[in-house]
């Protein structure tokens, strides 16, 4: 059969319209593709900002002593840690060099971290009055001499309980942030008392005289704050760590920044490891295969 040939011209006009549409789509479709991955690649590397670099570092500050307990203690937090973002721990060991278990579990860590030892002087060796001093006060003169000026201070014992709704509270700290700890003492909290937005007095079962009733879990300092004041620090006396560290930064108790829901909430708490036996070498000669 022989076609006319304007109808085969015909039918290959209508063939190559259809081409040309197939051509224009796949086009369309590579277009579109094209705008998601650029949207995608910019809403990822928003992302990337906002957990590297736009907020505020967190110095994490934690002194640690030799005790059985130290490693899980460790280990727990460092786990809590690893939940936050933009966290730098500083690791201070109460002791005049660091250990290598203690540094093997930082690696281990994959957190950004610092690690530091602080010898006690000779005659407070052994001694309650500067347990937890000396080991913090290396950690501020790290924090003056390297940290970021729009970072934040938090001292965490490594034996206590956090949620991570604390660190992103800490984080907004300007001058000094406080909220509530759980379980301190026979009150079982330690809380700033807040008025209308503003801190008037602290529920503790400790106040003693101090005028800043606070755990030292319970507050946070900006690094700028504390860089404003270069004789800030930790005296070395039995239970005024944290009203003599809150006076050497001279703060009022109207300056101090409610957080946590304005202090209604309890996202910290002072728990505290079961004394654990010291293993003994002479435990082990009595086995046997
Ligand atoms: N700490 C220290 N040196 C000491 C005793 C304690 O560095 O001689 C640290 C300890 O590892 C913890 C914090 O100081 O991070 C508070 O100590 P601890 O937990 O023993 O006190 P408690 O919670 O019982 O008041
Ligand atoms: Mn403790």
């Amino acid at each position: 059969m022989i076609f006319p040939t304007t109808f085969l011209h015909l039918i290959l006009l209508v063939e190559s319209f259809l081409l040309f549409l197939c051509v224009r789509r796949l086009r369309d479709t590579g277009d579109f593709l094209l705008r998601e991955q650029k949207l995608q690649l910019k809403a990822s590397s928003t992302q990337k900002t906002s957990t590297d670099f736009a907020i505020p570092m967190i110095y994490v500050v934690t002194p640690t002593y030799t005790r059985p307990t130290q490693l899980p203690d460790l280990t727990r937090l460092a786990n809590t840690l690893r939940l936050v973002p933009r966290i730098h721990w500083i690791v201070a060991e109460d002791r005049n060099t660091t250990t290598k278990p203690v540094a093997d579990l930082l690696a281990a860590s994959k957190l950004r971290f610092t690690h530091l030892a602080a010898e006690r002087p000779h005659e407070l060796i052994g001694k309650v009055i500067g347990r937890g001093v000396f080991n913090r006060r290396a950690a501020l003169d790290w924090i003056r001499t390297y940290a970021e000026p729009s970072g934040v201070i938090y001292f965490a014992d490594d034996d206590n309980s956090y949620d991570v709704r604390i660190f992103e509270e800490i984080r907004q700290t300007r001058v000094v942030a406080v909220f509530p700890v759980g379980l301190v003492l026979k009150f079982g909290i330690s809380s700033p008392i807040v008025r209308q937005g503003t801190v008037i007095g602290f529920f503790d079962a400790f106040l003693g005289g101090r005028k800043f009733a606070m755990d030292m879990a319970g507050f946070s300092v900006s690094v700028k704050h504390l860089n404003s004041k270069p004789l800030a620090t930790f005296p070395a006396a039995v239970s005024w760590l944290e009203e003599g560290f809150m006076r050497s930064l001279e703060v009022e108790k109207d300056d101090l920044e409610p957080k946590a829901e304005s202090c209604t909430r309890v996202w910290v708490w002072h728990t505290r490891t079961e004394k654990a036996a010291e293993p003994k070498l002479q435990h082990l000669q009595g086995f046997h295969c």
